[in-house]
């Protein structure tokens, strides 16, 4: 249940304040000011480029100005992009020749849009971060075990993704499991990122609800998930991006 763990977002299932003091604690975990950057996520495919610690806020939780994006992208020192999730796919990006970072958002929608695609676009146009250069972390998320698709989505996959017999198992009629975390390896992978820079998290989100809040597995049975966040940023200015990725 959110309330009793640390529960980052989700501003419907949990108490503002116990929220924003779970974000001060986590904030605390890393040594130095620290400005998070966020956004209301909305499953597209829009970017947010964070300027500087000033320009950085959560932006999502109805105080202030609200930015509505699936991912965010910085090269400034001591800002986070964060990025919330319970299932669906977090990635964080760094380049260490620019010391530009990116945190993306990449459920089924995000990912069959290729919101990743944008991040890197993004992160090129404003900072000449390269796809080659860069390291990549994928998180914790429903994983191709558990994570099951109807006719719909296992329809758009097949008609957008040439590997998509690949990324799609059979279940019971209609419906297949489908591998997101593979998709979106696969994205990165066609944009030039080496796959040697790419780790993909082990676990998955609704096999492990020990670890994770997820939305498939306790929306249902418990009524209100809790939000994982992931987030990435750099500590000065000498390029090297610092990462860290908490549930
Ligand atoms: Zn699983």
């Amino acid at each position: 249940m959110p309330e009793n763990a640390l529960n980052l977002a989700g501003f419907h299932e949990d108490a503002a304040e116990n929220i924003l003091e779970n974000r001060r604690r986590f904030l605390k975990l890393f040594p130095g000011e620290w400005a998070l950057a966020g956004c209301w996520q909305m499953h597209g495919v829009d970017v947010r480029a964070v300027k500087d610690r000033d320009d950085a806020k959560p932006a999502e939780d109805g105080t202030g100005e609200t930015i509505y994006c699936d991912a965010i992208v910085s090269n400034a020192p001591h800002v986070l992009a964060g990025v919330k999730t319970a299932d669906c796919v977090p990635l964080l990006i760094g380049d260490q020749r620019t010391g530009a970072f990116a945190a993306v958002h990449a459920g089924w929608r995000g990912t069959f849009a290729g919101v990743v695609f944008y991040a890197l676009e993004r992160m090129g146009h404003e900072y000449g971060a390269r796809p080659e250069d860069v390291t990549v972390a994928i998180g914790p998320a429903a994983a191709a075990c558990c994570y099951e698709v109807g006719g719909e989505v296992i329809e758009g996959f097949k008609e957008r993704f040439a590997d998509a017999d690949s990324l799609l198992t059979p279940t019971r009629d209609g419906h297949a499991c489908i591998d997101l975390l593979k998709a979106n390896r696969d994205q990165l992978i066609s944009s030039g990122v080496d796959p040697k820079r790419i780790y993909t998290a082990p676990l998955c989100t609704m096999c492990r609800t020990d670890l994770f809040f997820s939305y498939r597995r306790e929306k249902k049975t418990l009524g209100k998930v809790g939000r994982l966040m992931s987030v990435v940023g750099r500590t000065t200015d000498d390029g090297r991006p610092a990462s860290e990725d908490i549930e």
